[in-house]
C-alpha cells in the first residue's frame, strides 16, 4: 500500500502527459473526453473552450462537417435526434406563438409538435397533399415557422420545398426541415432555414450511436445554442468520436444502399403479392433529390399474412426500429408509426396491417431479395 507522502496520490490524478512536437500531429483527431478544460491566462476567458456542455473540440469538428456538407454555416449536435427536434422548437418559440406542421411526421417529432401547447405554443397540423390550406392556417403575428419532413417518415410522401418556401417568405416564417431520410448532402439551395438531422440513422451508419444535430446559419443557431446549454442535451464526445468515424464512409454507404434500394423496389413492383410500393423516384422527387435513398415501404395485399407476420417469416432481415445502418431491417408501420393518430388520417397515409416500411442495408441485394422471395411464399 502507497503511503502518505510517497506523492503516488498526486501522481495519479496529474498523469505524465506527451507532449507532441511541432507538425507530429496524429491523423485522427483525438478525442476530447473531458468535462472541462483548464483556462489560460494568455486569452479571453471567453474565447476557450470551458466545459463540454457548452463546448468541446471533438463536438465542434462534427459541428462544423456537419454543417459544411449540409451548405450551412454552422450547427449544434445533440445527445438525440428527438433533443435536436426540442432544443430547436424551444429555442425558437415562445408562449403565445403558433406553428404549422404536417401529420407526415415521425410520430415522436409530431406528438411533440401537438404537445407544445402545453407550454402555451399552438399549432395546426396539415395534410401534406394539402397545400391550398397553408395560406389559411396563417394567424398573422403568432404563426412562427412551418416545420416539415420530405421523404417523411414512414411513407416516403415528398414535400414541394421551393412552394413551402415561397409560402414562408410571403408570410415571414421559418421552414424548419427534419432532413433525416434525405441526408445532408441533399436540399441544398432550396431556402430551408434549418436542417435537422438524426444523426443515429444514416450520418453514423453503423447503429450504435444515439444523435442529432441542427444545422443553419449562425444568427439561427445562435438563437438555438442557450436552450441547447440550458436544458443540456449534450453529446458525448466519445459517440461524437463514432460519428465522426462512420461519417467518414457515408457518401458510399448511401449511393450502395440507394443501389440495392433501387433493386429491391423493383422487385417489389413486380410482385403480385405486394398491392402498393412507396419510393421517392417520382417526378418532384426527381426534381429535388440526387438520390432516392435506402428507404423503401410498401402494403401487401390484404389477402396475405399481417405485416407484423410478414416481418417475421423473414429470416436474415430483422424486426426493429430505427433507419439508415449497414444492416436491412424491416417494420411493420401501423404498429409502430401510427399510434397517435386517427383511423381515417392512418387510412390516407397508406398506414394499415399490411403496411411496412423497409431501411435497405449493404448486403448482397441477392440475399436481400431470396429473404423476401422466401417470406412472400
Ligand atoms: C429517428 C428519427 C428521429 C429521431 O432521432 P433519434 O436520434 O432517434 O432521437 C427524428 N426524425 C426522423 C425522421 C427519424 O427517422
Amino acid at each position: 500500500m502507497a503511503t502518505e507522502g510517497d506523492g503516488l496520490s498526486t501522481l495519479l490524478n496529474h498523469p505524465p502527459r506527451s507532449v507532441l512536437g511541432k507538425n507530429n500531429s496524429p491523423t485522427i483527431s483525438p478525442i476530447y473526453q473531458t468535462a472541462k478544460f483548464a483556462m489560460s491566462a494568455e486569452m479571453p476567458y471567453s474565447d476557450q473552450f470551458l466545459y463540454t456542455r457548452v463546448s468541446n473540440p471533438t463536438l465542434r469538428d462534427l459541428e462544423l462537417t456537419l454543417a459544411k456538407v449540409q451548405g450551412t454555416e454552422d450547427g449544434i449536435v445533440f445527445s438525440s435526434g428527438m433533443a435536436a427536434i426540442s432544443h430547436t422548437l424551444m429555442g425558437l418559440l415562445q408562449a403565445g406563438d403558433h406553428v404549422l406542421y404536417f401529420r407526415e411526421l415521425y410520430k415522436p417529432a409530431r406528438m411533440f409538435l401537438k404537445d407544445l401547447k402545453r407550454y402555451g405554443i399552438s399549432g395546426t397540423m396539415l395534410k401534406l397533399s394539402d397545400e391550398a390550406s397553408l395560406e389559411a392556417s396563417v394567424i398573422p403575428g403568432k404563426t412562427k415557422l412551418l416545420y416539415f419532413e420530405s421523404p417523411t417518415n414512414p411513407n416516403l410522401g415528398i414535400a414541394d420545398i421551393p412552394k413551402l418556401k415561397s409560402f414562408c417568405q410571403k408570410n415571414n416564417l421559418l421552414l424548419v426541415m427534419d432532413n433525416t431520410f434525405a441526408g445532408p448532402h441533399q436540399h441544398h439551395g432550396l431556402g430551408v432555414d434549418l436542417f435537422i438531422h438524426s444523426l443515429t440513422k444514416f450520418v453514423n451508419g453503423h447503429g450504435d450511436v444515439i444523435a442529432g444535430a441542427v444545422l443553419g446559419s449562425t444568427e439561427l443557431i445562435k438563437k438555438i445554442k442557450p436552450m441547447a446549454v440550458a436544458l443540456g442535451a449534450t453529446l458525448d464526445p466519445h459517440a461524437a468520436f463514432l460519428i465522426q468515424r462512420g461519417f467518414r464512409t457515408y457518401l458510399l454507404r448511401y449511393q450502395k444502399q440507394t443501389e440495392n434500394a433501387r433493386d429491391l423496389v423493383a422487385y417489389l413492383r413486380a410482385h403480385k403479392k405486394i398491392k402498393t410500393v412507396y419510393y421517392p423516384d417520382g417526378e418532384l422527387a426527381k426534381k429535388q433529390l440526387a438520390d432516392s435513398g435506402a428507404m423503401v415501404s410498401f402494403e401487401l395485399h390484404p389477402t396475405h399474412v399481417s405485416a407484423k407476420d410478414f416481418c417475421h417469416r423473414l429470416t436474415m432481415v430483422q424486426l426493429a426500429v430505427s433507419l439508415g445502418s449497414a444492416e436491412t431491417i424491416i417494420a411493420p408501420t401501423e404498429i409502430f408509426f401510427a399510434e397517435d393518430l386517427e383511423k381515417q388520417d392512418r387510412e390516407e397515409m397508406g398506414l394499415t396491417r399490411h403496411s411496412l416500411r423497409v431501411s435497405v442495408g449493404l448486403e448482397d441485394i441477392k440475399d436481400i431479395i431470396a429473404d423476401f422471395e422466401q417470406a412472400l411464399k
